[in-house]
């Protein structure tokens, strides 16, 4: 149990590694809920703490199974992103396999080893279709927004909610928490509900744990009438922005850097060419694009400096799903260099070549995020074929065509 603060509400509160699990009255989803992987952010810590709380005493109105989870306990109780490095960034293959494999764990992988722990008995002993979401906030004023793996289950479940969607921020990440539970093929969204110690990102948590509930099927619009109020609330919050963006460049620091955003730039704002952005080192850092800026970074932890996002074509969005659909990926392996890795059809190998000659838009129509191997091949990861669809196919949502 560790003690959390929250500037915001000049308020302490006492939590648990499962801040609460809401048994409903009749079998549903499952829906779990993380917040506080990165400790300085407590927005969603206290948002599930309290509406957790409340829903208890209407329990026999939940449908299926609902956890709040915190994230990183030693990083909470401090008010640190993290303790020795950052938990949303180790949940790779490689880190996995040596966690399972080692006893004397430190710090992050204590914390680590532990959400897996719990994150694996629940799917063991829970009932689908499950549902994961994981809270955060951001050291910028960013109006709110989901960040999600692109596969199609999380596009059409994102869909729902009034707010910006950003797709493809996994390709610059190496082993956010997420995009580990998305390659086991669940719906997994990322809520980003506003600056860390702002009032209205507590507030824009509550309306997003509400909304989650209803359309993953856990609870009915006519016993939670205020479901209303939380739909415009957010679509208030992200001023009736809510359309599909994709993140087409990030400006990567590390942790010898001395790097300072401009002051006062804002999450999703506009951006043309030649804009003074930042200093690194004193060297002065401008847009190389007309776009839009994504996450500014104004703390001292992370090493993501700035993400340059970019609005996506409807009609792109439309062509993709039928591509998917079609698995049209499979015509890829009558290319010469490109094969399958394994009997699975989950992944390929490619020839660095022939990847440069087809270039990175087309793989991302065909639901490929990238990842080098070596110098002269790469493995692209297949998120549409990972996605354990059958489980979905019969929500509501899932018939919703792009
Ligand atoms: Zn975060």
């Amino acid at each position: 149990m560790v003690e959390v603060y929250s500037p915001a509400l000049e308020e302490t509160i006492t939590v648990n590694r499962i801040i609460n699990r809401i048994d409903g009255g009749s079998k549903g989803p499952t829906v779990v809920f993380f917040a506080g992987i990165h400790g300085n952010e407590t927005a969603g810590v206290f948002a599930l703490e309290k509406e957790l709380k409340k829903l208890e005493g209407q329990k026999k109105d939940v449908k299926g199974t609902i956890y709040g989870i915190s994230g990183n306990l030693r990083a909470l109780k401090a008010g640190k992103r993290f303790i020795s490095e950052d938990l949303n960034r180790i949940w790779t293959k490689d880190r996995l396999n040596q966690l399972n494999n080692q006893n004397n764990h430190e710090l992050e992988e204590k914390e680590q080893a532990e959400l897996f722990k719990i994150l694996t008995d629940i799917l063991k002993t829970e009932q689908g279709p499950f549902y994961f979401i994981d809270f955060h906030t951001t050291s910028s004023k960013t109006i709110p927004f989901i960040t999600i793996n692109d596969a199609i289950i999380n596009r059409r479940f994102s869909k729902l909610f009034p707010v910006p969607i950003v797709l493809g921020i996994e390709e610059y990440l190496n082993g956010p928490l997420l995009s580990y539970i998305n390659e086991l093929g669940y719906v997994s969204l990322g809520f980003e509900s506003g600056q860390h110690d702002e009032i209205e990102a507590i507030k824009d948590s509550v309306a997003f744990i509400h909304l989650a509930l209803l359309f993953a099927g856990c609870t009915i619009h006519s016993n939670f009438p205020e479901q209303s109020i939380y739909y415009d609330q957010l679509k208030n919050a992200s001023k009736n922005m809510a359309d599909i963006f994709e993140v087409i460049d990030l400006y990567g620091i590390s942790e010898v850097d001395d790097f300072k955003m401009q002051p006062e730039l804002k999450s999703f704002q506009e951006i043309e060419k030649g804009l003074f952005l930042a200093t690194n080192n004193k060297e002065r850092i401008y847009s190389a694009y007309n776009a839009r800026l994504f996450m500014p970074l104004y703390q001292n932890q992370g090493s993501e400096g700035f993400f340059v996002i970019r609005k996506i074509k409807p009609f792109y969005l439309k062509i993709s799903a039928i591509m998917r659909n079609w698995k049209m990926d499979g015509l890829l392996v009558l290319l010469p260099g490109i094969n399958w890795e394994d009997e699975s059809r989950k992944t390929l190998i490619a020839n660095l070549r022939i990847v440069k000659f087809l270039a990175k838009p087309i793989f991302h129509l065909l639901g490929y995020r990238n990842r080098q191997l070596t110098e002269d091949k790469i493995r692209l990861h297949n998120r549409e074929r990972a996605s354990k669809l059958d489980m979905y196919r019969n929500e509501f949502w899932f018939k919703n065509k792009e």
